[in-house]
């Protein structure tokens, strides 16, 4: 019952859109990043200006950094203001090289996407495989730090359905299972 609950919302509905070339570019920065990082390389040069990246502390770009962050920061900061941070330990970058603007997005991906084990709707492992589902891309590619904008307001978008369904659910505001073509009628 659980499960079909489960399915029954994660896969009711997701988004019909016709893929343009913007996205098939992110795709490829998808991949291209993902395989920089599975072979644990520097982001390479900055998305935005080109310029070199440079590994360094996050002093004076984080208003506190008593953590000791490490950021891959493009070489033209701050006129370019474009870093990512290094996981704790390695030089292994998070993710991509972001500027202001996606680095918000990124977070508030992130954050309605922790929503979505967190609330309980799916398990961590559950909500990373829907993850996947949405991005169109393997598992082990699944994260939000190498997001474009456009995958980052699709996660935003369809955590938020996802959230709002199971609040609706919860509430008994609506049916269980809304999904078109009466395959499958409302949960009992
Ligand atoms: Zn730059």
């Amino acid at each position: 019952m659980i499960i079909q609950l489960w399915f029954c919302i994660v896969f009711s509905g997701f988004p019909a859109f016709s893929r343009s070339k913007t996205i098939d570019n992110e795709v490829y920065k998808l991949k291209k990043n993902r395989k920089s990082q599975t072979t644990g390389m520097s982001p390479g040069r900055c998305p935005y200006c080109g310029s070199s990246v440079v590994l360094r502390s996050a002093d004076g770009i984080y208003k506190d950094n008593r953590a000791h962050t490490m950021l891959y920061v493009c070489s033209r900061y701050p006129a370019c203001d474009a870093y990512v941070r290094a996981i704790p330990g390695t030089r292994m970058p998070i993710g991509s090289l972001a500027n202001c603007r996606l680095r918000a997005l990124r977070r508030e991906a992130h954050q309605y996407f922790d929503r979505l084990y967190l609330s309980g709707i799916m398990s961590r492992n559950e909500a990373y495989e829907w993850l996947a589902v949405v991005l169109q891309a393997p598992l082990s590619q699944a994260h939000i730090g190498y997001l474009g904008e456009y995958y980052c307001q699709l996660v935003i978008e369809e955590s938020k359905r996802l959230l709002e369904n199971r609040h609706r659910v919860l509430t008994g505001r609506v049916p269980a299972c809304r999904v078109t073509g009466g395959e499958v009628s409302a949960a009992g």
